[in-house]
């Protein structure tokens, strides 16, 4: 009998970049504006599969029969005199601006020799502060000392129970193309990069590699605050976290993305606005609670799409990427 190794369907799928990114100056931070919004979003996190964020380190852990085992563990702190695992804010933030940069006409912020080559003009990372994209208007950019900006969201870290971790075995992930330096032809169109890699929630598939991670099945909270952005810019935010009533989906948080890692479903819980005084333009220290979430969320992803901060056709199949059938996928345990 002949053998051979069965190679999986790829586990992912690109989304073409933008055909043109308009880039205007940063919002500043100096003062609050009262045509703009500012506030908070009050968010439920569900893992739907395992999530691991990685320290870097690697520890003993025991696992449900006792045994030691040398896992990747995720970062941990001590608060209120006990131990907690963290789901860093950055692990949410990287997530989102991804997203983001993919729905909206936003550029690829990378500068690496090896890539540059390799990215259509279009989408070449902004390099000063009076010309932004979206995705570095909301996140931010670094880079040389007066073009940094800090960007107009905050994300805090998410701390973890305990007893919502766990051991996990996941195959053995390969670098994509393996150690060759080259970028594999399959991402590639006429020489150039051809669209941002996203991969599809699956089911998890397990091997021999042991991970820290947060269980399936557990509700985690945190915060984004955002501090003047328009109707617009919040409907673009919203829409990137799977909140978008027409356009549904889930997010992807952390390591072990190709085999049925990281899905994360996002619940709004609510929303609070900064209000100004009337005819005095100073702002009221405190915040209020927005009604009729669901009405607000469609406005705002219309007035995202209306002034071309959203790219229909980039949310409607990141949509169908992350959309919740994917999974069901059957994730690769090898080679793909
Ligand atoms: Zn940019």
């Amino acid at each position: 009998m002949a053998y051979y190794r069965e190679i999986a369907p790829k586990p992912y799928e690109l989304v073409p970049f933008a055909e043109k990114t308009p880039r205007s100056p940063c919002q500043g931070h100096h003062k609050y504006n009262q045509d703009l919004l500012t506030g908070v979003l009050e968010l439920s996190l569900h893992t739907e599969r395992p999530v691991q964020v990685a320290s870097g380190y690697q520890d003993f852990t025991k696992d449900n029969s006792g045994r030691e085992n040398l896992a990747s563990v995720m970062p941990v702190v001590e608060k209120g005199g006990k131990q907690w695992h963290v789901i860093p804010g950055s692990s949410l933030k990287g997530a989102l601006r991804s997203i983001v940069e993919a729905i909206s006409p936003s550029c690829l912020p990378f500068s690496s020799k090896k890539l540059r080559q390799l990215i259509p003009d279009q989408v070449r990372k902004c390099a000063s502060k009076e010309h932004l994209c979206p995705a570095c208007r909301l996140f931010g950019v670094t880079g040389g000392g007066k073009n940094s900006y800090q960007g107009n969201l905050f994300f805090e870290d998410i701390f973890v129970d305990p007893r919502d971790i766990e051991l996990w075995r996941t195959p053995i992930l390969w670098t994509p193309g393996g150690r060759s330096k080259l970028i594999p032809r399959r991402y590639l169109s006429n020489n150039k990069l051809a669209g941002r890699k996203f991969y599809y929630h699956g089911k998890s598939a397990t091997g021999p590699d042991s991970r820290v991670v947060v269980k399936q099945g557990v509700n985690l909270g945190t915060k984004i605050s955002f501090e003047n952005l328009s109707e617009a810019f919040l409907g673009l935010v919203v829409a990137a976290l799977g909140l978008a009533p027409q356009y549904p989906f889930l997010i992807k948080v952390g390591a072990g993305k190709p085999v049925g890692m990281g899905s994360i479903r996002v619940d709004l819980k609510g929303i609070s606005l900064m209000g100004s005084i009337e005819g005095t333009g100073r702002m009221v220290g405190s915040l209020k609670k927005l009604e009729n979430i669901v009405e607000q969320l469609s406005k705002w992803v219309n007035a995202a799409c209306g002034e071309g901060l959203i790219i229909p056709d980039n949310l409607k199949k990141l949509a169908e990427i992350l959309g919740e059938k994917t999974l069901n996928r059957q994730s690769p345990k090898g080679l793909y």
